[in-house]
């Protein structure tokens, strides 16, 4: 079998290592292509940062590469010193360290059935022909493949909230996780604007927090995440079924079953986290309109509740608040005016703020944009692929195949994807929880497929 994955962020490092997993329990030899433009594997956005202070906001006991391993990650960590139970929040770049440690750990075992190919380039194009991929790299280079899966994360911001004066200053950041980027912002002199008050907002902020200086964090809300509960207690799940119900409805039960385990149990997550083995059923149920609605009137809400922050970053985050060093704001700006050695910024209610620099931390985006990524724009124009329901993410079918716009009945070609680019038809798919089980089943999903089509076998 020869499979070409693009990207090796999380998505793209968790599929090769269940690739690799499957051909050797199945004995079945593997040409994997691993294209990247990135020098590591397994980082990607989430787990570049080397800032010890920016914490997986997930516990360890959930991020283990095997959703049949649960404590996988917590014995690598064990296993390097690293004291850590299935409770404990752990810095990010650790986590990189895993999913690149456990990518080299399967190759081995794979052995000589294995020809892994790692190429640090960007995929710009792809096309068929015969039942076999070609794709083209930016080195001008090019890779075939019989099966191609996506693993190319989420859009990324495009800042169209800034101001051109803004979005065109050296003093604006469109990318706080580029590498370098937190270096050059804390060798400036002067307060620092973060736009968006998230986890990436928090992260930023307790990077570049010293005497002296005051990050300002604003966003529309002016909401912080929530914290997680430290001891946590387990899921709620709802006790009636939910099915088929319109989102007005679903929202007044949502809401209902939040208070009565709060009333029960004194705390609101396990109700939350009781919905998540739920979410992604009930969003495939909503009409498109609903699922608008949702994205409109409740995104913000969802996000700070469901994303949150480990207790470490929580308790961190208000030691800053209350030393005065961070200022959550709540609000938009108007307008933006450059001076020779700082920017004037504009908000509403007449407010005005003059910072050495401004970082747009709104996170990634929720729909795919033109001109951000040349191998999408291809495959898009080219009806290869098509946008995932009111444009988020791809389409693709139940098991990730991706639909393509000229025959979506039935998707002729071994084109998948996972992790963020399922959005539209999951939902609950951006994080590793989710995206392992997706990376497990795609890896057995094509090993099928190349066992039904190899005679010899
Ligand atoms: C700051 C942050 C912290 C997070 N923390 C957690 C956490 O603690 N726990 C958790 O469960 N989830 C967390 N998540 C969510 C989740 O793990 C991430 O969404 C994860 O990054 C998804 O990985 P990915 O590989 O799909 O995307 P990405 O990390 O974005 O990686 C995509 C990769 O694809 C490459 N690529 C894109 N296009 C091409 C192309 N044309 N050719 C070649 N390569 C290409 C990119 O270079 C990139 O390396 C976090 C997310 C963020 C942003």
């Amino acid at each position: 079998m020869r499979p070409a994955v693009v990207g090796a962020g999380a998505s793209g490092t968790l599929v090769a290592i269940h690739l690799l997993e499957a051909a050797v329990r199945q004995g079945m030899p593997l040409e994997l292509t691993l294209v990247d433009p990135d020098e590591e594997t397994g980082r990607g956005l989430a787990y570049g940062s080397r800032d010890r202070r920016h914490l997986l906001n997930v516990p360890a006991g959930g991020m283990s590469c095997f959703p049949d391993d649960p404590h996988h990650f917590v014995r690598w960590l064990a296993d390097r010193g690293t004291a850590a139970t299935v409770t404990s929040f752990v810095p990010r770049s650790l986590y990189g360290d895993y999913l690149a440690g456990t990518l080299k750990a399967s190759a081995a075992r794979a052995g000589t059935l294995l020809t892994l190919r790692r190429i640090h380039a960007h995929a710009t194009d792809c096309s068929w022909s015969d039942g076999h991929a070609r794709l083209g790299l930016s080195d001008g280079s090019s890779v075939t493949a019989d099966h191609v899966v996506l693993a190319t994360g989420s859009p990324s911001s495009d800042s169209s909230w800034a101001p051109a004066p803004l979005r065109t200053s050296p003093r604006f950041t469109a990318a706080p996780w580029a590498p370098g980027t937190l270096d050059h912002l804390r060798a400036l002199d002067g307060d620092v604007l973060l736009v968006g008050t998230g986890l990436t907002a928090m992260d930023i902020a307790l990077s570049l927090a010293r005497p002296g200086r005051v990050i300002h964090a604003l966003s529309r809300q002016g909401r912080l995440p929530q914290p997680h509960a430290a001891p946590s207690l387990p899921p709620v799940a709802p006790e009636e079924s939910w099915s088929d119900l319109p989102l007005r409805r679903l929202r007044a039960k949502v809401h209902a079953h939040i208070r009565q385990v709060t009333a029960a149990q004194g705390d609101w997550r396990p109700a939350l986290d009781g919905l998540r083995p739920l979410t992604n059923s009930l969003w495939a149920a909503l009409p498109e309109p609903d699922r608008a609605e949702f994205l409109r009137d409740s995104l913000s809400l969802w996000n700070t509740h469901r994303h949150r922050m480990a207790p470490e970053t929580a308790e961190a985050v208000s030691r800053i608040r209350r030393s005065g060093r961070l200022s959550l704001l709540k609000g938009e700006i108007l307008a933006a005016a450059p001076t020779p050695d700082a920017l004037t910024i504009t908000l509403d209610g007449a407010r005005s703020l003059r910072v050495a620099a401004v970082v747009d931390c709104t996170g990634p985006a929720l729909r795919l944009q033109d001109g951000q990524n040349p191998l999408l724009d291809h495959m898009l124009s080219s009806g290869l692929i098509a946008p995932g329901p009111l444009g988020l993410g791809l389409a693709c079918t139940a098991e990730g195949r991706l639909i393509p716009r000229n025959e979506p009945a039935r998707p002729l070609r071994s084109l998948w994807t996972l992790g963020p680019t399922r959005r539209g038809e999951l939902w609950e798919s951006t994080a590793i929880p989710e995206i392992r089980r997706q990376a497990a089943a795609l890896a057995q999903g094509l090993m099928s497929r190349a066992t039904a089509s190899d005679p010899a076998r």
